[in-house]
């Protein structure tokens, strides 16, 4: 799983004071899959939030940014980082702007989130959270004689950790799948992949220079992109 991670990378240290977008019908865009369905870490991502005239919505590998949507209450104590400073593209920005590509997959040697079942392992209706073990998978079993406890799969889900439907044949119900969609020469998870590609009009700008590389030779710059009503920011890949 990849977990790079562009507020993680200490590109965003500040907080500043921030507005919490009220959960009132977004129109067109639905921001709330961009953000991070667990919250946790230094801050709070699990829904969009406005700042300074934007509309964000990050779970700290993807950013998407669109008009400050017109409905906002504010909420000084939710902790979210300064969006602002993010390398979103302006007008002056290096590279070309092409469509968001094709898709084509390739073999990826690290799991990635099954855009099929949007990493929830199984589909259908009723697919909900196994009640048993709590959506982990496992459940603590104890010895009588209180002399140690241990985890056993959970026979109730069968260790999915989510019950209802039927399991998802793209990934056989694992939640991920070994393959990265490629876009220019770098690779990004699938389930991103489809999220972006539903945006209207989505392009993306292919960098005239390489940019910075880890040592593997894997991008550490966003990919940027843009689409009608706003901008977005992904990070690729790495292993
Ligand atoms: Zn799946
Ligand atoms: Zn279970």
């Amino acid at each position: 799983m990849d977990r790079r991670s562009f507020l993680k990378a200490g590109a965003v240290a500040s907080l500043v004071p921030t507005v919490l977008f009220s959960r009132n019908p977004i129109p067109e865009i639905n921001l709330q899959r961009f953000c991070d369905s667990d919250a946790y870490g230094r801050y709070d991502l699990s829904g969009p939030f406005a700042q300074l005239g934007w509309t964000y919505a990050t779970d700290g590998r993807v950013a998407v940014r669109v008009d400050e949507r017109p409905t906002i209450e504010p909420d000084d104590k939710r902790r979210v980082p300064d969006a602002s400073v993010l390398c979103w593209a302006g007008d002056d920005s290096d590279g070309l702007w092409k469509p968001w590509p094709e898709l084509r997959y390739e073999h990826w040697d690290c799991a990635v989130l099954c855009p099929q079942c949007e990493a929830k392992k199984r589909l259908g209706p009723g697919v909900r959270d196994c009640q048993e073990c709590n959506g982990d998978g496992y459940v603590w079993e104890h010895f009588s004689d209180d002399f140690g406890d241990w985890e056993e799969p959970c026979k109730v889900c069968n260790k999915q950790g989510v019950i209802g439907g039927f399991e998802c044949d793209r990934c056989q119900g694992k939640g991920s799948i070994p393959e990265a969609q490629v876009i220019g020469e770098c690779h990004i998870g699938p389930l991103y992949d489809k999220f972006v590609r539903e945006l209207p009009g989505v392009e993306w700008l292919e960098p005239i220079n390489p940019g910075t590389r880890d040592s593997s030779g894997y991008s550490l710059e966003a990919i940027r992109f843009r689409f009608v009503g706003g901008q977005g920011l992904l990070m690729p890949l790495s292993k």
